[in-house]
């Protein structure tokens, strides 16, 4: 029978990503309705000492497969491992980030475990006989389609980065660690990663930022917003409207078809408040809007509002720092 919450815990470069604390935190959450347990799967190479963290955030067992052809992400060979550890503990629900790796991976599983997957969830709930209601954002953001997979196991979703808490570190908590062996099928990697080259502008990950300087069509020139994130010791995002016009990169884009952030601080400059671009920012912290239009939607989610041209208002604040 189905059993327990499985979270597939994301490493890059063997540092475990937010991302996997955060999904551990809302793994626990749905294990104490049923009573289950939460079991990470952390896949890579020389990882095993990162177990003990993912202990330390929630979970009750960690899974790992520790072998040299999972050091790089590639779909076949964690898609392989995955299936093997579903099919040998029969996970009631497998969730995973919805990262590019996330998104990759959850799908061909879905399909080699013959069930369902629900993309991009923004809230999961358990009922006490384990079913999974996974909702996700629909019709670009208007509803929130609430989705359930009552016939198969395990239940699938992948969940966007910086939607949920993680749990307070706790280095006291008391866990398993097993270490996995799996029969790969090397016949079937047909996919080497021979090189890796990174965007210089995506250096900075965004959802990792404690503050974020958000450009928007309203504002004419972004390279103040660069010099005003660095002296303020954080980073620069972006809403859609200036990435579809080329001028910032979409790793920097916030919201629906970007990035869920959660800052202790939102400076939002010239951006008007759509409601897709809410739906990557509203949770943070704490939230100044700069707009020449007071009735601009943002205006309902700011702490602070300034109703002033954004280019005047960053550079004064350029001269104050
Ligand atoms: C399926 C779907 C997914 C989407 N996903 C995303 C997403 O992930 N992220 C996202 O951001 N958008 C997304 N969008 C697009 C979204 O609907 C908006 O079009 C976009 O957010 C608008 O960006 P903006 O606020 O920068 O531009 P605009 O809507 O053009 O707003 C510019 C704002 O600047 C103000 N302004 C003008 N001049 C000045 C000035 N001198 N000083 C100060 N303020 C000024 C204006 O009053 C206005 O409020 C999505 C849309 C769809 C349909």
């Amino acid at each position: 029978m189905a059993k327990n919450i499985w979270v597939f815990c994301e490493q890059r470069d063997g540092q475990l990503q937010s991302v996997a604390l955060e999904l551990i935190g809302v793994a626990r959450e749905l294990a104490e309705k049923t009573g289950e347990k939460v079991c990470a799967a952390l896949l890579g190479h020389k990882i095993t000492d990162k177990a003990a963290e993912l202990v330390a955030y929630g979970a009750d067992e960690v899974h790992v497969v520790d072998d040299a052809c999972l050091e790089k992400f590639v779909t076949e060979q964690y898609a392989q491992a995955v299936t093997a550890l579903a099919k040998k503990y029969e996970p009631s629900v497998i969730l995973f980030g919805a990262t590019s790796i996330g998104r990759d991976l959850a799908p061909r599983l879905s399909a080699r475990l013959k069930t369902g997957l629900t993309a991009d969830c923004t809230k999961l709930e358990m009922d006490e006989e384990g079913n999974l209601f996974m909702t996700r954002p629909a019709f670009g953001g208007n509803l929130f389609a609430t989705i359930i997979c009552p016939d198969h196991r395990p239940q699938m979703s992948t969940v966007r980065p910086g939607v949920m808490k993680k749990l307070e570190r706790d280095d006291a908590r008391q866990g398993e660690v097993v270490v996995e062996s799996i029969e790969f099928d090397t016949a079937k990697f047909a996919v080497k990663v021979v090189d890796e080259v990174r965007s210089i502008q995506c250096a900075v990950n965004i959802e990792e930022a404690k503050l974020l300087v958000a450009c928007g069509r309203g504002l004419k020139d972004v390279k103040p917003a660069y010099t005003v994130a660095e002296k303020l010791g954080g980073s620069v995002a972006s809403s859609r409207a200036l990435v579809d016009a080329g001028i910032m990169d979409h790793c920097s884009q916030v919201g629906q078809t970007g990035k869920t952030v959660r800052p202790e601080a939102y400076l939002a400059f010239g951006i008007s408040g759509a409601i897709q671009h809410l739906a990557g920012m509203e949770e943070s912290e704490y939230i100044v809007a700069v707009n020449t239009d007071k009735n601009a939607p943002i205006f309902k989610v700011a702490n602070l509002g300034i109703v002033s041209d954004a280019a005047a208002v960053m550079k004064n604040i350029e001269k104050l720092l």
